[in-house]
């Protein structure tokens, strides 16, 4: 699904290039050397160079301060090449998320995580989704199966993924509950569950025992188990046999996380060049 969508991107720039001379840009920045961090900076640039976009990286060693992290932002916003700008979070201790989540340019925020972008996802009216609920939106949608009328459970609450997936769901008319840490008896809400997100970041958290018959089960964790091996939030042996459909990890959501990344570039890029 994540390669059909990226080729669409593709043919989108070629168009976009044909027609108006200019090649959509994506700025990613990265501050320090977290490890899972340079992977996710890694595949985004992989990905923008498979579709033809134009993308710089910002490497800032870990003692960077506010100073010259936001200057960098501030640069960025008034760069008439760059159309996205990212911060991989998450940022060092000493650096504050929000006040570089509030400097970036709401039409450049392709993360979509600026209390601007997250206020009109609220209200149903958005430019840009954040990346990974909307990935898992076209994953489900690709099953064929109504979310109208559906019981939905998310399980987690992030800012980032939790609360987005929930009201994404809500807007196509599921009835949905959102689990996290303090919820009692969470096998019996996930059991109600015709479409199950997961986003807890538990290695095998959600057992087969704990998924209706037939359920669409999408599982956004990333962790690395015991072995070292990286595992979903789902245990896949014991899910997979009572799911309708299921995601694997790694292969699932992760990629589809980077496509809407890419495909949030070109929207802005679009709107930007008009
Ligand atoms: P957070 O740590 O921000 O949130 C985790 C959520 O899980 C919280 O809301 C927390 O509840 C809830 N939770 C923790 N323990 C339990 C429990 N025992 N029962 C029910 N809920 C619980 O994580 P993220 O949302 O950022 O990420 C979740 C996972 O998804 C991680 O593994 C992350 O690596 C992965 N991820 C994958 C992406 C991809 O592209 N595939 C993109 C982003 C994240 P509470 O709020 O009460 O603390």
């Amino acid at each position: 699904m994540a390669l059909r969508v990226r080729e669409k991107i593709k043919k989108d720039v070629d168009e976009l290039v044909q027609k108006t001379g200019k090649r959509p840009g994506l700025a990613v920045i990265i501050v320090g050397e977290d490890p899972a961090s340079q992977v996710y900076v890694r595949n985004k640039a992989k990905g923008c160079e498979e579709v033809g976009f134009h993308s710089e990286v910002y490497r800032l060693p870990e003692a960077a301060q506010m100073e010259e992290l936001l200057a960098l932002v501030h640069k960025l916003n008034e760069d008439e090449n760059i159309h996205g700008i990212l911060c991989q979070l998450p940022l060092p201790k000493h650096l504050d998320e929000t006040e570089v989540i509030l400097a970036i340019d709401p039409n450049k925020d392709v993360d979509a995580f600026h209390p601007v972008n997250t206020g009109k996802i609220m209200i149903g009216n958005y430019s840009f989704l954040p990346c990974t609920p909307a990935g898992v939106m076209e994953l489900i949608a690709s099953t064929g199966v109504e979310i109208a009328g559906k019981e939905c459970v998310v399980v987690g609450r992030s800012n980032i993924v939790g609360k987005p997936q929930a009201m994404l769901l809500l807007q196509k008319n599921g009835t949905v509950t959102i689990c996290h840490s303090k919820t009692k008896n969470l096998a019996e809400t996930t059991k109600r569950a015709d479409i199950l997100v997961v986003a807890v970041g538990r290695a095998n958290f959600i057992t087969g025992d704990m998924i209706k018959e037939g359920a669409i089960v999408i599982d956004v964790g990333i962790n690395r188990n015991e072995e070292g091996k990286l595992v979903g939030d789902v245990h896949f042996d014991s899910a997979e046999k009572v799911a309708s459909y299921i995601t694997p990890v790694p292969g699932g959501v992760g990629p589809m996380t980077i496509t809407m990344l890419l495909k949030n570039t070109l929207t802005a890029a679009q709107q930007q060049i008009k």
